[in-house]
């Protein structure tokens, strides 16, 4: 449906390329304004606005497009005008992974990021640096915590919004909206915007009027308040770009078990509910229609790079068909169960996981009837995912843990507990599918753990461990638990135990090195967190721990180092700098000690505790003017208080202040049986009465 005015555009460019033979330039649409009648130059090709959204934690046939069960009115409107792709496929049924095969092209395997938590490796070609040198103008919104810039996708994106990250996990479809359409507002094409919603993620609490809308179904009316939001948001983009070629892309990053298979959430198991999205894609040019071909949302990337101008044989509106593959090997990384691998060509879907389930989605959408041995699928099923599975399993590198504590808490509040994947297949590995009973019971007691609700989470554990003897994260969870519960003689036992499950584990040295040091076992906690670094050397919190040590040990300058080090790496490693400041204090290295408060200041702000450190060494160092403004900021409750007044006293009689006397008197009054001695035998104060 374009406007005469476009179709004389297009008219023109036809004639132009045909006329001059530039290829080329062919193909592309042409800018109304550009092509004036009368002149053979070139049309400039006109690059389309695109909008990309993901839909986080949406099942495909939880939407008003496969359902009576809920209304998504503007979700179906765009996929009656655009293509609506019934077989899209996740890559693997975690947030950060799937989007980081959106915005790369790459099956996880490629990538490398497994987990929510990982920081996406520097040398990865993302999206938005590709459409930059294209010319586009790049922009994102994201809700929830596990794409926070932090973890790298932001790179490359001229702005990149995840400002909640502050002081919550997660925003609300509205919240992201509101941002998305303020920024939009007097912006130019091309461009390109990625807007994430989170809301379908549970605990499912949706608005009014949503929450009564579906009563009991509560994930229902997070799907339907998120679609009318995202009614607002493409909206917006439309009226923004009004007559100007544009493109949008909606696409679910997983599903969510909903109970399926004995699933109720995602991360598990590779079943419909888990790993078939929705994908829409509609826009100038594109013709309405259904397609049934599987297809991968890692293709997000080639299709967006194809409107860009740079064509791509692996776009969504492309013709070519090829096995589309997934993984979920959170089970494997974290339990030691069996890794899991899927395929799906015409319907056909393999699911490997030590054994083999083969079903005919298009008949069998619940799964229910395993053909494993009625039929025998096209061989080009078995080498995609046997090629698959060798480099998915090949390098079992360790990804560096360089998150900050509050950061893992944030995922952790999320239901992320990540881990150190440094598993290898048992021969006696159960399947993950064998293994549902569990899932609840891991749930909660990873909740417990999150919360730090370390006696309720013993029993649990120790359920779990009962069920599964080589479950080595229960095993080392409840060692944890026992430790910090002070229970010192079961947690030895259950970390020898973690042990004799994986002896090689990071994560197992780095719990037993926390436990040492919370028993102030210097001795023992130093040679297991240096193995511990010598492999991650960016593990925060083990460099926190052998900083300890090391100070506790009266190396204070190797202590620092690690400080530093800490700081370094970090994103506001303020209490790290005046932890450096106090350890270059008590070495009488003034000017260094001052340097490292004056940083720590200015990172916390209001939080900066240390005032009295940093008015004694101005004093020192005969600033007293600095010293005095320090020495007022010490509050009356600080435990330095009485001394923090005798030194202000000092540095008021110094500087020959009107109201030093008063000053003086007052610390003398408000003295303790520390600093009166002082005060009465101060040379500076002798000629003053109190
Ligand atoms: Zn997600």
């Amino acid at each position: 449906m374009r406007s005469p005015d476009t179709k004389q555009s297009v008219f023109e460019t036809l004639l132009v390329c045909v006329l001059t033979l530039v290829l080329a330039a062919c193909g592309q649409e042409s800018s109304g304004p550009e092509s004036t009648s009368g002149t053979t130059k070139i049309p400039k090709p006109v690059q389309p606005a695109i909008l990309l959204v993901t839909l986080d934690t949406t099942r495909a046939d939880r939407l008003g497009i496969e359902t009576d069960l809920v209304d998504t009115p503007h979700l179906e409107a765009l996929a009656n005008r655009g293509v609506y792709f019934e077989q899209a496929y996740s890559v693997t049924p975690t947030t950060l992974p799937s989007h980081t095969s959106m915005l790369t092209g790459l099956y996880p395997a490629d990538h490398r990021v497994r987990e929510n938590g990982r920081v996406i490796d520097k040398q990865l070609k993302l999206l938005p640096v590709q459409l930059k040198g294209r010319g586009y103008d790049t922009a994102a919104f994201v809700s929830g915590f596990p794409l926070a810039s932090q973890f790298g996708l932001s790179r490359g994106f001229g702005h990149y919004d995840d400002a909640f990250v502050s002081d919550a996990a997660e925003r609300t479809a509205t919240e992201t909206t509101d941002l998305a359409v303020d920024w939009l507002k007097g912006k130019a094409s091309p461009l390109f915007m990625w807007v994430h919603y989170f809301d379908p993620h549970e605990p499912y609490e949706p608005p009014e009027p949503f929450r009564s809308q579906y009563p009991g179904e509560p994930y229902l009316g997070e799907i339907a308040y998120m679609d009318q939001q995202l009614g607002r948001l493409v909206t917006a983009f439309e009226e923004q770009f009004q007559g100007r070629p544009l493109k949008i892309i909606v696409v679910g990053d997983h599903g969510e078990g909903l109970g399926d298979h004995g699933e109720a959430l995602h991360g598990n198991l590779l079943y419909q509910g888990t790993m078939r999205v929705p994908l829409i894609v509609a826009g100038s040019g594109i013709e309405a229609g259904t397609s049934d071909r599987a297809v991968s949302v890692r293709q997000v990337f080639d299709t967006v790079l194809d409107w860009s101008g740079e064509s791509r044989a692996g776009s969504l509106l492309g013709e070519q068909a090829e096995p589309v593959l997934a993984e979920a090997l959170k089970p494997y990384m974290q339990y030691g169960w069996q890794p899991q691998f899927m395929v799906i060509l015409d319907g056909i879907k393999v699911i490997s996981s030590g054994d083999t389930e083969i079903f005919d989605v298009r008949i069998d959408p619940a799964e229910s009837n395993n053909l494993d041995s009625q039929i025998e699928p096209d061989p080009a099923l078995w080498d995609a995912i046997e090629s698959y599975s060798i480099r998915a399993l090949a390098e079992q590198d360790e990804q560096q843990q360089t998150l900050s504590q509050e950061a893992l808490d944030k995922l952790a509040s999320l239901g992320y507990v990540g881990s150190s994947g440094s598993s290898k297949i048992r021969d006696d590995a159960p399947s993950p599918r064998d293994m549902v009973h569990l899932f609840r019971d891991m749930d909660i007691g990873a909740g417990l753990f999150i919360r730090q609700d370390y006696a309720a989470a013993i029993p649990v554990f120790t359920r779990i461990l009962e069920a599964d003897p080589y479950n080595f994260m229960a095993a080392l969870r409840l060692a944890v638990a026992y430790s910090v519960t002070g229970d010192d003689v079961q947690a030895q036992k259950l970390f020898d135990r973690a042990r004799a499950i994986d002896p090689s584990s990071t994560d197992l040295r780095h719990y037993q090195a926390m436990h040492y040091l919370k028993n102030e076992q210097w001795d023992l906690a130093r040679p297991l967190f240096e193995s511990v670094l010598a492999e991650s050397p960016d593990r925060i919190p083990a460099l926190a721990g052998l900083a300890k040590v090391y100070s506790s040990q009266g190396e204070l300058d190797q202590a620092i180092r690690l400080l530093v080090r800490i700081a370094k790496i970090k994103d506001s490693p303020g209490l790290e700098w005046a932890r450096i400041g106090e350890l270059r204090m008590a070495l009488r290295d003034t000017k260094g000690a001052t340097r490292a408060f004056e940083i720590a200041r200015k990172m916390l702000a209001d939080q900066f505790t240390f005032h009295f450190e940093l008015g004694v060494l101005y004093m020192a160092d005969r600033r007293f003017k600095e010293a005095a403004s320090s020495l007022d900021k010490v509050s009356s409750q600080d435990p330095d208080y009485a001394m923090a007044l005798f030194k202000r006293a000092q540095a008021s009689v110094l500087m020959d202040e009107n109201d030093r006397e008063k000053r003086v008197r007052q610390a003398w009054l408000q003295a303790d049986k520390t600093t009166r001695p002082l005060i009465e035998s101060e040379r500076l104060f002798r000629d003053i009465s109190f």
